[in-house]
């Protein structure tokens, strides 16, 4: 590993403190990420130095706040390997963005057409699916989840069927923020383009956790929010390839996406303007792109070894635990585990937990269906990233040992 690992911890002010007495052990990284120490200063700094709107002033504050948010977008399309900077649009996050994708695209579909996703999506990936099935008449139809536990994965035997020529857009998660599991992205993405669909990759829980290469992928358009991959809140992205992101109608309208106006109608910019209307969150891109350079310095394989790992041995120290229900597969898995226990509920779980300084979360993590399809009110999960360590899952495993004993379920 580089030297850049050495000092993780203290790169994070928030780490250093104590909760409820105890050292906070934040393990709800796939809820949101701790933001290093270059990301809040390139934000102050902005704002202390540079702060102005973008694109349509002449004076040197405006130039340079222009200079900055343009930079970020070129160094966003950098760090997962587009073609064009012009593929990188602003938004407040995954939501917004498969929003903008769902309405934008599903404007073309009709009855008829079908819209394919998976059991596993994120609420984000599937209700906005479900508004534009509702608008067009198109049908939903999911690729099922396999195993009583979801260990298996998705059923890509029943992509076969599934995927016929009345598929027009496939969407699908990278990794699961429930079970952990890791999609064969490229996989699914060459299959969406034999099947003549368009392919949408939610990444809000794999873009900040290792290597991701949108060409290699083959991607048409994927969403991922900066807060997961310790950016701002409020900033996000949307990736489009750019033959396909020209034929969309835009969003949003209003200022700075527009040539000309006059009273009877307007003509679009290209993208990305033609789908940021409005002053956009300069601050949050230019925090967001303070990110991508924290986390190349750390190397993003690294990166992935180091979150997996953890995720492994916690995998492996929370089997021992009594009527423990593990999700996901057993094998290889993202930097996450979740977990269910008959006797214990996810919310006393985590409230528990938070005396002894563990941030955890609980609850059906925007994944319903697939929940009540498991049987399950709700999991416990525990989430990994650059700064979390070994001793801190023995201080997990000892605090649910703690808790089992205390509801009378060990
Ligand atoms: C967090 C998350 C989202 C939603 O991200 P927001 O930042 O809340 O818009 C969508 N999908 C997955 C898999 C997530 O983990």
């Amino acid at each position: 590993m580089s030297s850049h690992w050495k000092n993780v911890r203290a790169d994070f002010p928030i780490l250093h403190q104590q909760v409820n007495g105890k050292p906070l052990v934040y393990l709800d990284n796939a809820a949101t990420a701790q933001k290093p120490r270059a990301v809040i200063d390139a934000l102050v700094r902005y704002y202390e130095r540079d702060n102005s709107n973008v694109h349509r002033g002449l004076h040197a504050l405006s130039m340079r706040a222009t200079d900055a948010y343009e930079g970020a977008r070129a160094r966003i399309a950098k760090f997962i390997h587009a073609a064009d900077p012009a593929e990188i649009i602003f938004t407040r996050g995954t939501t917004e963005s498969i929003n903008i994708v769902a309405r934008s695209f599903g404007a073309r579909l009709k009855p008829g057409d079908v819209i394919l996703a998976t059991e596993m999506e994120h609420h984000s990936n599937l209700v906005p699916w479900q508004q534009a099935a509702r608008a067009s008449g198109a049908t939903l139809r999911y690729v099922p989840v396999l195993g009583a536990d979801a260990e298996g994965g998705l059923d890509l035997a029943a992509l076969g069927t599934l995927l016929t020529p009345q598929v027009k857009v496939f969407a699908f998660t990278h990794v699961s923020n429930t079970l952990g599991g890791i999609n064969p992205v490229a996989e699914l993405c060459a299959r969406a383009r034999a099947a003549g669909a368009v392919s949408v990759i939610d990444a809000a829980q794999s873009i900040g956790h290792g290597p991701f290469d949108v060409r290699a992928i083959g991607a048409d358009f994927v969403a991922f929010s900066g807060h997961k991959m310790c950016g701002p809140t409020g900033i996000g992205v949307l990736y489009g390839r750019r033959a396909l992101l020209d034929t969309l109608p835009p969003d949003e309208t209003g200022g700075g996406m527009v040539t000309s106006v006059d009273y009877e109608g307007a003509r679009w910019k290209p993208a990305p303007e033609r789908f940021e209307a409005g002053t956009p969150h300069i601050a949050g891109a230019i925090g967001l792109a303070a990110a991508c350079d924290y986390l190349d310095g750390l190397g993003r394989e690294e990166i992935a070894r180091h979150d997996n790992a953890l995720a492994a041995l916690a995998y492996e120290k929370l089997s021992a635990l009594p009527g423990i229900r593990l999700l996901g597969p057993k094998g290889a898995r993202s930097g996450l585990v979740s977990f269910a226990f008959a006797e214990v509920h996810a919310h006393d779980i985590v409230t528990f937990a938070d005396e002894d300084g563990l941030a955890l979360r609980g609850g059906h993590h925007c994944n319903q269906p697939l929940m009540r399809k498991l049987g399950l009110t709700g999991t416990t999960r525990a989430s990994f990233y650059v700064y979390n360590t070994a001793e801190e899952i023995d201080v997990l495993v000892a605090s649910l040992r703690r808790i089992l004993k205390f509801f009378g379920a060990s």
